[in-house]
């Protein structure tokens, strides 16, 4: 059983919740399921470490209790790589990049960056009524946070949210979620077991409710939200905490483009598109869903991307030469089974894909084409491995059928020519592009969305900045 991380005491009750491998539907271990008060005496926790503590003042207490975890992280490395696996059904190959290796080089660059960051800004002097006035601004954090994450990357969305949370000098109460508790609250384990960092200084919670997240989002001690989810849910985080004017930052949704511009080596073109939509089954904030063809290569491509979506490896997440593993839930398969159904029925054709593939929650990868910007298949994020193909007249054309979507996360675009690709790129209205499969993840690159895709960047050093709060100063000198 995996306890909650409470005022720096690991807190089990007998009532848990089970997490389910997806691969098998066999149970992987029990969760304790956080009560609501569980939430408040997590708040009052961290604000009483926030408002007592060194923490918000102390840079080298801070470095060298990340660092601590960051050692922790690396000596559990191999631990956590199977739970994770395991509990996401996330490829074991992709624990190598952004499910597991990447997020702890996330936590290493923001335990380096509190001694390299300029924690003072000088503004000089100015005079004024009559006399010389000097003038600084001093980051300070902004107090304390909740941190809510998503299903799909669990160890990426907490240590990005947490590592520059704890490196600014809040406090945090992080709630993982309700597929994918037992990685999120191992890291509570870690913290608890393995560092210095003081009590209530972080705060781990899970649970299925969402009244928990909801106390979390209302309650008047916590002064930021940081979310990562779904739009819709992100919405509704925005006008609960509006009553206590918090800081809101959202990671959301996405339904990204890519553009295969007519220039391009369509084989290429094809194997990106294919193995994109495939990584970790679709459940990507960045993937490209939407395929824009030039129309008179549209059967072309097609081909060409139906033949490579059949030749993703994908199955059993533990073989390390699979891309995509299951979908993270029956309930997320009938989610995106269904949207498949309304597409087909709706008049688009399925090429290729479209059924369930039991034991454990899988769904082939699935092409669809006859789609028009303006259908549910090509407005909604699906978060599956399913890839809607939409052609288009002229460069203008693709542009605005890009950008036509309430979303404006990530992109691609190839072509064979880099500068009409970034050309293009520039017109996209997107936080995150890549061009000819350029590779824009890394813990120095901000990432997050225009539009309803969210508020605010995690990672680099504007990730650090969106913990900090600046107080101008100023003294009369002369
Ligand atoms: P979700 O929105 O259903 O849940 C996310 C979290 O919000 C969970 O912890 C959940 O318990 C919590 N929650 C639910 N209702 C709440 C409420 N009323 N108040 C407070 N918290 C509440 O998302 P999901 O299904 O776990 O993840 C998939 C979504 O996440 C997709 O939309 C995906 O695009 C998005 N996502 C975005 C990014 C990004 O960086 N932009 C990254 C990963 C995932």
């Amino acid at each position: 059983m995996k306890r909650l991380l409470i005022d720096g005491k690991l807190v089990g009750t007998d009532n848990t919740f089970d997490s389910i491998n997806p691969a098998n539907g066999e149970v992987v271990g029990a969760a304790v399921d956080a009560t609501v008060e569980h939430a408040e005496a997590a708040i009052a926790a961290a604000r009483k470490a926030f408002d007592t503590t060194d923490w918000a003042t102390d840079h080298e207490l801070r470095f060298r209790c990340l660092d601590q975890l960051h050692k922790a992280l690396d000596e559990h490395r191999e631990e956590l790589r199977d739970l994770t696996v395991a509990e996401v059904g996330v490829p074991r190959a992709l624990t190598y990049g952004p499910a597991l290796d990447a997020p702890i080089d996330v936590l290493r660059y923001y335990t380096d960056l509190i001694r390299d960051y300029a924690w003072t800004k000088d503004l000089g002097e100015v005079e004024a009524r009559g006399a010389k006035h000097h003038r600084w601004v001093e980051k300070e954090p902004v107090g304390v946070v909740a941190a809510i994450t998503a299903y799909n990357y669990p160890n990426q969305l907490a240590l990005a949210k947490l590592a520059p949370a704890l490196a600014a000098g809040c406090t945090v109460i992080l709630k993982g979620a309700p597929d994918t508790p037992l990685t999120t609250l191992f890291l509570g384990e870690l913290i608890a077991e393995h560092t210095d960092i003081p009590p209530g200084v972080v705060n781990v919670l899970a649970s299925p409710a969402p009244e928990v997240g909801e106390v979390l989002t209302a309650h008047r001690d916590v002064d930021m939200i940081t979310f990562t989810g779904s739009t819709p849910v992100g919405r509704r985080i925005m006008e609960v905490a509006s009553k206590t004017v918090k800081k809101v930052f959202l990671e959301l949704g996405g339904k990204s483009a890519m553009i295969v511009l007519d220039d391009a080596d369509f084989d290429t073109a094809a194997m990106m598109a294919a193995f994109t939509i495939c990584s970790h089954a679709g459940q990507g904030c960045a993937i490209t869903s939407r395929l824009l063809v030039p129309r008179e290569h549209h059967d072309e491509i097609v081909g060409k991307v139906a033949a490579m979506l059949g030749n993703v490896p994908w199955g059993d997440p533990t073989d390390p030469k699979n891309l995509m593993g299951p979908l993270i839930s029956e309930k997320q398969r009938d989610k995106v089974d269904a949207i498949v159904q309304r597409a087909v029925e709706g008049g688009a054709t399925l090429v290729t894909g479209g059924k369930r593939v039991d034991p454990g929650f899988f769904y082939e990868p699935t092409l669809l084409t006859d789609v028009a910007s303006g259908d549910e298949i090509a407005q909604d994020e699906v978060f599956g491995p399913v890839l809607a193909v939409i052609p288009y007249e002229d460069e203008d054309d693709a542009v605005r059928i890009a950008n036509d979507s309430i979303f404006g996360l990530s992109g691609a675009i190839v072509s064979r020519d880099n500068d009409r690709a970034i050309a293009v790129g520039r017109r996209i209205r997107t936080g995150t592009l890549s061009l000819n499969g350029g590779n824009y993840f890394a813990p120095d690159s901000p990432f997050g969305g225009y539009k309803q895709s969210g508020i605010g960047r995690e990672m680099g050093v504007v990730g650090l900045e969106e913990f900090l709060e600046g107080k101008t100063m100023a003294v009369v000198v002369g």
